[in-house]
Parts: structure tokens; C-alpha cells; sequence
């Protein structure tokens, strides 16, 4: 599987979507900094500028400093030339430091607010879209493609204006040492660029390979050295196994990581062998040059030398920009791609509040609803339910697994939208409400509960940022949960979920309890709540529960049968409809599937 993914990746990777008008919009997204790129860009101009004048002065400082034609060395012009060089320098390399600081800055920023963009715009995206896509995925894009976009401006853009104005200035010092030399240098180039390019293909391939390998190891670490995992691993003993695979991709890692540091040091060392290369050709046409009377003075030929050196990473950092620039679009596209995702359920814009006149009641309406994601040709899941909750009643969904129970409960707080039919909350059509509104009229417990990593009052007050410690415990005693609570050392504060205190799966269900009643929605569902619990802590969270849905409208959705005997009305649902309803007692007078199911119940327990 994890083989799969990372080809899924690369794949991705490669066929970026096509977003139109993407350079107006990357563009659009650097607007607000325009003020530091152009100070940017004006930094880098007089940087370059500053550059064509030292290997002039070095020629002079040669010529009439070092080795002037009446003899020996003129101190006090070789030193005025030295300062005026080492000034230059400092003062290039502070407007280095400064532009440094605007690109890193402005790139930082700029994904800084991408990232909140992207977050915030996730978050408003519907159930569905997560159901649908892989986490990892989702994640990927937040970190690791946000996360490039910093890159692009720090080396995409500086280096394509930097260097080209470095190339540009370096090659003005060179015409205007020698343009006979010029022509030598310019001669050799297509060679280096040419090796580069064969070097530069193999080390792309080999650095794609590795990045594979490597998410391949990622993925396996993550799979089994969760705390599932190890489980898994170790409760059917395939820890060898888990070894082997990971042994596998390992050696795979290690080869890759050899042959890329190889491929980085024989593309060094072409370069290398280039860079003295061409200063040898230079010294043998100067001689050619001097015997044929042109005059080559030894300063020019050093300086020339220099400035030729210097020209080249900035030479084959522009050849790389192609790449570059392929790379950043593609990281830009796949961002927007999300930013462009429209949300299926989001807010009419005339969305109103819900209704504060039977509050509580809740209608569908001959309701067919299908899964986006099932598969073509499946049968719906729900197939035209109808039923009434009055407010305050507490209705029950009892039935096989898989009937569509919790779908039914899903389609309330509007967590995907019905294919037909209307649903109803309060006496409106759950789509024509605010949905934050509607949300915070309903509150779920569900099997699974889930707790942040944070303490037990941060968990508490996510349901009511503003409760007082007295709500806290109030809402904790309800729930059947403030002694546990209190006899922890740090109390309230105990820190609780995946790396912190490990609560009974009875206590987490009591610590959402309180959470609930302390958002204390007009509705509420509870899920198999206690379905996953031992038969004291059942009792225990069952007098709990009773407490929470008195005076609500509370929809039960049940295994046991005996948790909704009191029920005020019971729908069994089989097979994406309802097919019986009524009390218990009505119910086991029919005789009819419920009777069999609470039959069945009775005599097993
Ligand atoms: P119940 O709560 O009665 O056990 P559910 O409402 O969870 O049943 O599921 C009803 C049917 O819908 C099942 O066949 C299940 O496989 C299917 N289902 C649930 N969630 C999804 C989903 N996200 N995508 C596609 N099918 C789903």
C-alpha cells in the first residue's frame, strides 16, 4: 500500500492541475509585499552594479599597483585600490544580508498566509471532501506544498534576477578587460552546459527515487509504530514481518542516498575540472594574443580569470530556473486547486437563524440519500424515510448494522445533504438555515469519542469558551464524571488524549457528556454511545445520558434494545428505510421484526 502511495504522490506530483489564469493569481498573492520586491529588486541592480568595478580595480591594482612598468610595487596606490575594493565588498555583502532578509521574509509570509487560507478554507469544506480524500494527502498539501511556496521567491525569483544581472555585470567586466578573452570564455561555455544538463537529468531521477523511498519508510513507520499498529503487529506476531518490510525499503534508502551524494559530487567535480580548464585555455590565447601584439597586460589577465570564476554558479543557477519555475508552478497549482474547491454545503445567502418555534422538532420527508463517494450502481442508502420528533420527545433508531441509522443522523446537522427529499429542523428546511446556527442547536455523543490533547477544562470549554469553573463541575456532575475528575492530582487540569492521562473509554463518554451539556443543544444524539462500554460503566453512562436528554429532544440510536425500552416512539430501520414504528409495547405487539430483534436480546443476555 505504501509502494502505491508514493507512486500516487509522484504522479501527482507530476500532472499538476491546469489552474487558468495561475500568473494573475501568484501575482495577486504577492501584491500586498510589492513595496519590499521592488526594494528587493532595486538591492539586487546595485549589488550587481557594485560587482563590475573590483575586477577592474583588481587589474589595476596588478598593473600599477603590484607590478607598475617603471619598477617596483606603488604602495600608496596598491592601497587605496585594496580599500576601495574591501569597501565594496562589505558593501555587497550587507546588501546581500538585506535582501536575503526581504525575500525570506516576504516568502515566509506569503506562505504564511496561504496557510491560513488554506486552513481556514478546509475547514468550511463538507464531511464528504474528508470521507473522500486521504489525510495524508490533505496534510501534504498544508505543509509541504505551502511549505515550497516559501522556497519559490527565495530561489526562484531572486536567483533568476540575481543572477541574471550578476551574469550580466560579470560579462560587462569581461568585454571591457578583453573582448578577444571574452569571445575565449563564451566559446567554452555550450561544453558546460552541456555536461551539466546530462548530470543534472540523472540527479533529478535519482533524487525522485529517493524522495519515494524515503515516503515509503515514512509510511511504513507511521502504519506500524502507531499505537494501532503495534498492536495489530504484535497481536497477530507479524513484528518480523513489519521488520522485513522495513529492512526492504531500507536497503533501497541507503543505495539511493549513495548514489545521490555520488551524483551531487561527480556533478561538483566536472564543474571543478571546468573551472580550471577554461583559466589554462585563457593564460595559452593571452600568450597567443601578446605574441600577435595585442596588448594583454598580466592584471587583465588575472582579473579576467577572476571575474570568469565567479560567473559560473550563477551561470548554471539560471540554467536550473526552467526547472525551478516548473517546480513552483506546480507547487502554486496544487494549493489553488484547493483554495478553489467551492464547499457542497455552505450557506445560502439568505440563510436564516432556526427558528426558535418548535425548537426541537424534527421532520423527514420521503428523504433518499446516497453517498457521494458510493460506488455507481449501489443502492441508496436511505430509501425514502418519513418520520416526526416532536420536541422534547426522545425517539429511538433501533435496527441491523449497516440500515442507515447513523446516516440518519448525519443528514440533521446538515453533514451531507439529502439527493431528495426534505429534512426539517424546527419546522424549516435544513437548507435554507445558517448552518453554525443549526449546529449549535444539536449536540452529538457518539461511540468514539473524541478528546483534544489538552486538559480536561480545555476539552470541556470547547463546547462553552466562556464557562466558569462552577459550570465545569456542574456540567462534570451531571455527567457522573466531577469525583473521577477530582481525584486526579491536577484535577481539572489533568491533560488528557493521545500523549497524555489515559481515561477509561466510560470516562472519556462521561468527560463528552459534560462537554454537551455545557453547549446544551436543543437536540440531542447519541450514537451507540455506550455501545463500546463494559455493563457498570454502561450504567454508569446510561444514568448519565438520562440526564443530559432530559428536556431535549433526544435521538437514541441503539444496539441494545433495553437502553430504549421508555422510549417515547422506536423506528426500526432495515435496509435504508423504516419499517416499523411505534412504542415498545406496540412494537411487540406486532410482532414483527423488532419483536424478534428484542426476543433474540432477552434470551441471549
Ligand atoms: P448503521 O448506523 O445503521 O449501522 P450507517 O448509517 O452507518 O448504518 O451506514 C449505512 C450504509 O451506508 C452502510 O452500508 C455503509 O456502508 C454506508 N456508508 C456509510 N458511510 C459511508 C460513506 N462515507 N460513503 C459510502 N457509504 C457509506
Amino acid at each position: 500500500m505504501s509502494g502505491q502511495d508514493a507512486e500516487a504522490q509522484r504522479r501527482e506530483n507530476a500532472a499538476a492541475p491546469r489552474i487558468p489564469h495561475l500568473l494573475a493569481r501568484i501575482r495577486h498573492l504577492f501584491e500586498p509585499h510589492k513595496r519590499a520586491l521592488v526594494l528587493t529588486i532595486a538591492l539586487v541592480f546595485v549589488g550587481a552594479a557594485i560587482s563590475v568595478a573590483p575586477p577592474l580595480l583588481t587589474k589595476h591594482a596588478f598593473d600599477f599597483g603590484l607590478f607598475p612598468k617603471d619598477g617596483a610595487p606603488n604602495v600608496p596606490i596598491l592601497l587605496e585600490l585594496v580599500l576601495i575594493m574591501v569597501a565594496l565588498w562589505i558593501a555587497s555583502a550587507i546588501i546581500g544580508v538585506w535582501q536575503t532578509y526581504l525575500t525570506a521574509s516576504v516568502g515566509n509570509k506569503v506562505m504564511g498566509e496561504l496557510r491560513i487560507k488554506l486552513f481556514s478554507h478546509l475547514q468550511r469544506m463538507e464531511l464528504g471532501f474528508f470521507t473522500r480524500t486521504k489525510t495524508g494527502v490533505i496534510q501534504s498539501r498544508l505543509q509541504n506544498d505551502v511549505g515550497g511556496v516559501a522556497g519559490v521567491l527565495s530561489n526562484t525569483v531572486a536567483s533568476v534576477i540575481g543572477n541574471t544581472v550578476t551574469v550580466m555585470a560579470a560579462f560587462v567586466s569581461m568585454l571591457i578587460l578583453s573582448w578577444q578573452l571574452t569571445i575565449v570564455a563564451v566559446i567554452l561555455m555550450p561544453a558546460l552546459i552541456f555536461a551539466q544538463r546530462r548530470i543534472g537529468a540523472v540527479r533529478a531521477k535519482i533524487a525522485g527515487l529517493t524522495q519515494e523511498s524515503l515516503s515509503n519508510l515514512t509510511s511504513i513507520t507511521q502504519e506500524s509504530l502507531s499505537v494501532s499498529g503495534i498492536l495489530l503487529a504484535k497481536s497477530f506476531t507479524q513484528q518480523q514481518a513489519e521488520i522485513g518490510r522495513y529492512a526492504t525499503e531500507n536497503v533501497d534508502q541507503v543505495r539511493l542516498q549513495v548514489k545521490q551524494t555520488m551524483s551531487g559530487q561527480w556533478f561538483f567535480a566536472t564543474v571543478q575540472v571546468f573551472l580550471s580548464i577554461v583559466p589554462a585555455i585563457v593564460y595559452l590565447v593571452a600568450a597567443w594574443l601578446i605574441l600577435g601584439g595585442v596588448e594583454v597586460t598580466a592584471g587583465t589577465i588575472v582579473a579576467f580569470t577572476t571575474v570568469q570564476a565567479r560567473l559560473m554558479w550563477p551561470l548554471m543557477g539560471l540554467m536550473r530556473v526552467a526547472l525551478d519555475l516548473q517546480t513552483s508552478s506546480a507547487l502554486f497549482s496544487r494549493i489553488l486547486e484547493y483554495l478553489d474547491l467551492v464547499p457542497s454545503i455552505a450557506d445560502k445567502p439568505l440563510a436564516r437563524p432556526v427558528p426558535s418555534e418548535n425548537l426541537g422538532r424534527i421532520e423527514f420527508d420521503e428523504v433518499v440519500f446516497r453517498y457521494p463517494d458510493a460506488p455507481e450502481g449501489s443502492p441508496a442508502t436511505l430509501k425514502g424515510v418519513s418520520f416526526t420528533i416532536e420536541p422534547g420527545q426522545f425517539a429511538a433508531f433501533v435496527g441491523p448494522s449497516g440500515a442507515g441509522k447513523t446516516t440518519v443522523s448525519y443528514l440533521i446537522p446538515r453533514l451531507h445533504d439529502v439527493s431528495s427529499g426534505v429534512i426539517r429542523f424546527a419546522g424549516a428546511d435544513v437548507r435554507e438555515l445558517q448552518q453554525e446556527d443549526l449546529m449549535r442547536n444539536i449536540g452529538v455523543v457518539s461511540q468514539e469519542t473524541y478528546l483534544f490533547h489538552a486538559t480536561i477544562a480545555q476539552n470541556l470549554r470547547y463546547a462553552k469558551p466562556d464557562a466558569t469553573q462552577q459550570d465545569l463541575e456542574e456540567a462534570a456532575k451531571q455527567a457522573n464524571i466531577h469525583k473521577t475528575i477530582a481525584s486526579f492530582p491536577d484535577g481539572y487540569d489533568t491533560v488528557v488524549g493521545e500523549r497524555g492521562y489515559r481515561l477509561s473509554g466510560g470516562e472519556k463518554q462521561r468527560v463528552a457528556i459534560a462537554r454537551v451539556l455545557l453547549k446544551n443543544p436543543a437536540v440531542l444524539i447519541l450514537d451507540e454511545a455506550t455501545s463500546a462500554l463494559d455493563s457498570i460503566s454502561e450504567r454508569v453512562v446510561q444514568s448519565a445520558l438520562e440526564t443530559a436528554s432530559r428536556g431535549r429532544t433526544t435521538i437514541a440510536i441503539a444496539h441494545r434494545l433495553s437502553t430504549v425500552v421508555d422510549a417515547d416512539v422506536i423506528f426500526v430501520v432495515d435496509g435504508g428505510r423504516i419499517v416499523e414504528r411505534g412504542s415498545h409495547d406496540e412494537l411487540l405487539n406486532l410482532d414483527g421484526v423488532y419483536a424478534a430483534l428484542y426476543q433474540r436480546q432477552v434470551t441471549t443476555s
